[in-house]
């Protein structure tokens, strides 16, 4: 089936608000040149109660579709007229698809870019052999906590400073979800598969995330979701130790795949290529 929107260039983009710092328009520069796409991908500044009238208006422009960041991912949840399991269970949208019927349909793509980022740079994990450790509670948590979960681990040991948002995170996952103090985080190692850092602990201009591994496993992978600096002293900690480090870059280009793949038809590549085109400005 053709329609109007095929004479017309490629067009998708990212709606968010800052949006200046968005790594997507260079992603996506990188694959429409890759597959000789005639493509064009935007970053768009787009203030929370413009939302709505902002996703109608580049739907009736030819868009196929946008990302949504920050603050826009329980919006986009909310205006779609279909949503998929992982964005209900998340709770929020990153990825939203205009179908040709003038419908939307709300995506979570971060629980998949989290999971192959994971599942590729620790090659040989095993998901059901041991309980994960998940420090924070925030956006980014919700979505690690439900790959996880749908991975196949056992237990995920949520840590967070504030207690209550983990106890809330165990409230919606069920019984595989247990909540424990931030201050016990150094305990909560012991005997997990997998130590995932959520927060945003670790970032440039922030502070370390302060985690003593001694009692961690060697065979635990520790990943970081934060990929700026690439390798957060997190990181250095766990490769200084022997356990295998997995950084957080490869989860923000694993987690771009799916709406390429929607809106222009071919699943794209995570290359050493594409991660070079995004490094810049990466420490
Ligand atoms: P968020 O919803 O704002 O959550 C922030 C989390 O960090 C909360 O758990 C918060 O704890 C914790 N935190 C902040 N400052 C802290 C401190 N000083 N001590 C202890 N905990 C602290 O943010 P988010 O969307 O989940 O994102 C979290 C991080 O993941 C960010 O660095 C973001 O860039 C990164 N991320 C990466 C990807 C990727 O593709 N790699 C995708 C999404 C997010 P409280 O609840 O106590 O405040």
């Amino acid at each position: 089936m053709t329609d109007e929107r095929d004479e017309r260039p490629l067009l998708a983009g990212v709606c968010g608000n800052p949006i200046a710092q968005s790594k997507s328009p260079r992603l996506f520069r990188h694959w429409f040149e890759t597959y000789g796409l005639a493509g064009h991908y935007v970053p768009l500044k787009v203030a929370a109660p413009d939302f709505p009238d902002a996703i109608r208006g580049l739907q009736k422009a030819g868009f196929r579709g946008v990302n949504c960041t920050i603050p826009h991912k329980i919006s986009a949840l909310e205006i779609a007229d279909e949503v998929s399991d992982s964005a209900r269970a998340i709770g929020a949208a990153n990825t939203l698809t205009f179908r040709r019927d003038g419908s939307f349909f709300a995506d979570n793509t971060d629980a998949f870019g989290f999971i192959e980022n994971l599942r590729i740079g620790a090659a040989g994990w095993d998901p059901p052999s041991a309980p994960a450790v998940m420090l924070g509670a925030g956006g980014a948590a919700r979505a690690g906590i439900f790959a996880l979960l749908e991975a196949g681990v056992p237990a995920v040991r949520v840590l967070n400073r504030t207690r209550e948002k983990a106890q809330k995170l165990r409230d919606h996952f069920g019984e595989r979800v247990e909540a424990i103090s931030w201050n016990e985080r150094n305990d909560a190692l012991a005997g997990s598969g997998v130590i995932v850092n959520s927060t945003s602990l670790g970032m440039l201009g922030n502070p370390p995330l302060e985690l003593v591994l001694a009692d961690a496993s060697k065979d635990a992978v520790v990943t970081d979701m934060v990929y700026n600096p690439l390798e957060t002293p997190l990181l250095a900690a766990a490769k200084a130790r022997g356990m295998i480090a997995v950084d957080g870059l490869g989860m923000l280009l694993h987690q771009a795949r799916p709406g390429f793949r929607t809106w222009f038809e071919i699943d794209p590549d995570v290359t050493a290529g594409l991660r070079a085109a995004c490094l810049e400005g990466v420490r």
